[in-house]
């Protein structure tokens, strides 16, 4: 199936949350799901019932677009993350936030997954001294993450950096603006993944 290219924001309002998926929109009252939260379509605001596969379903197109990848994409990591010792379902998480786009957004670098994925495409990123232009490269612990340094002073960098100060970073990430670097401390566990999902049903999903 082709890439979807409607506007995000349906995502949220199928999904019945805000996925922060536009960046600085998702914060103003632009945000369509503030506006309109209740599902896309004429049926949109009658009383939906799921059955068991349906909210296993929505709970697994919930994580698909937060972290913006398709269905093949997805169940990879799922395949990946069955195979490693531990829980499934935290495993999954963990690698999904492991990915460099995200890391990327956690930083601060980019005001979204999606324009992460582009300036990780741009080739502004270096990790351990290496070019690191695939967004779902998964980080490791103690990895060095660097901005290109003839990237330093492009406005879309210059910008990012003015708003790292002020930004929250996870536990097990540091960032040091002015040395345009940041390092990997440990890798993510669940408590670390601050997102409202029921990892379970996704497991119970795609065990079917
Ligand atoms: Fe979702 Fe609102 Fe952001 Fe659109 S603006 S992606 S509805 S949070």
């Amino acid at each position: 199936m082709g890439r979807y290219t409607d506007s995000k924001c349906k995502f949220c309002r199928r999904e019945g949350l805000k996925l922060f998926l536009k960046g600085d929109r998702c914060f103003t009252d632009k945000c369509a799901y503030e506006r309109r939260p209740y599902p896309p379509g004429i049926h949109g605001q009658s009383r939906n019932k799921f059955t068991e596969y349906g909210i296993q379903l929505r709970e697994k197109q919930k994580v698909k677009r937060i972290y913006g990848l398709e269905e093949k994409q997805f169940r990879l990591f799922f395949d990946r993350a069955s195979r490693v010792k531990g829980v499934t379902g935290e495993n999954l998480l963990s690698m999904l936030e492991r990915r460099l786009d995200n890391v990327i957004f956690k930083l601060g670098f980019a005001s979204s997954r999606q324009q992460a994925r582009q300036v990780i495409k741009h080739a502004h990123f270096m990790i351990n001294g290496r070019k690191a232009n695939i967004p779902s490269q998964m980080v490791r612990k103690g990895d060095e993450i660097t901005v290109n340094e003839s990237s330093r002073t492009l406005p879309v960098i210059q910008q990012a950096l003015e708003v790292i100060g002020r930004k929250e970073i996870p536990r097990w990430l540091s960032v040091n603006p002015a040395e345009f670097k940041a390092v990997v401390n440990e890798l993510p566990v669940r408590t670390d993944v601050q997102l409202d999902v029921e990892e379970r049903l996704i497991v119970e999903l795609y065990s079917k």
